[in-house]
C-alpha cells in the first residue's frame, strides 16, 4: 500500500534490533563490517558501500526480502525490485538511494499531517458527497433529499439515526 497510516509509517521508519539489522557483505563470508539499523541507515551504507556489496545482495534479492520482511514495508520493496530491470552499476546504487529517500521523506509526511480534519475541509466532503454518492448509507435506498451525517449521506433522519444508534450501541466510546 503507498499510503500508510501513522502508525504504520512509523514503524516502518524505527530502528530494527542489531539481530534484524541488515549486514553488508561483497560474498558469501566476507562482510563489510557495515550493518544498517533502520531504512535511513540503510540509505546512509548504500551510498558508501563496495558497489560488490549492492550487486552481491540486489542479486540475491537481499534488499527487497529486508525491507518487505523486517522493515516491513511492501510498496518499497516491489519498488526496489522493479528499479534492477533497467539500471546496474552506480545508476543502481543511485536509483535504490532515490527511491528509499522519496519513501522516506511520503513516510515523515504521513507521520506529520493532521489526522483531524479542519472543518471546513469536512464540510466540503459532505458537499461532494450530496453530489456523488446516491444511495443511503443505511438501508441501501435510493436518495432523494440527502440528509447528511459526518460525511455519511442517508436518504431519511430515521435512516441517519438508526445508523448512528447501530454504531454507537455496541462501542459507546468509538468515534464515528
Ligand atoms: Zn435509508
Amino acid at each position: 500500500m503507498r499510503i500508510a497510516d501513522k502508525e504504520t509509517a512509523s514503524k516502518i521508519l524505527r530502528e530494527v534490533p542489531s539481530n534484524n539489522a541488515f549486514y553488508f557483505f561483497t560474498s558469501i563470508g566476507q562482510y563489510t563490517g557495515e550493518y544498517a539499523t533502520s531504512l535511513e541507515d540503510f540509505c546512509r551504507k548504500i551510498r558508501q558501500i563496495d558497489l560488490k556489496s549492492i550487486e552481491f545482495h540486489y542479486g540475491r534479492e537481499d534488499f527487497e526480502k529486508w525491507i518487505r520482511t523486517t522493515v516491513g514495508d511492501a510498496y518499497l520493496a516491489d519498488k526496489i525490485k522493479e528499479i534492477g530491470k533497467t539500471l546496474e552499476g552506480d545508476q543502481l546504487r543511485s536509483a535504490i538511494c532515490q527511491t528509499i529517500e522519496e519513501r522516506i521523506a511520503e513516510l515523515k509526511k504521513t507521520l506529520t499531517t493532521k489526522s483531524v480534519m479542519p472543518k471546513r475541509s469536512r464540510k466540503s466532503i459532505e458537499l461532494a458527497d450530496e453530489t456523488h454518492i446516491k444511495r443511503c448509507s443505511f438501508c441501501g435506498n435510493k436518495i432523494n433529499t440527502p440528509t447528511l451525517y459526518k460525511g455519511y449521506v442517508f436518504c431519511s433522519t430515521k435512516c441517519k439515526d438508526s445508523f448512528i444508534s447501530s454504531r454507537e450501541k455496541p462501542k459507546p466510546k468509538t468515534a464515528i
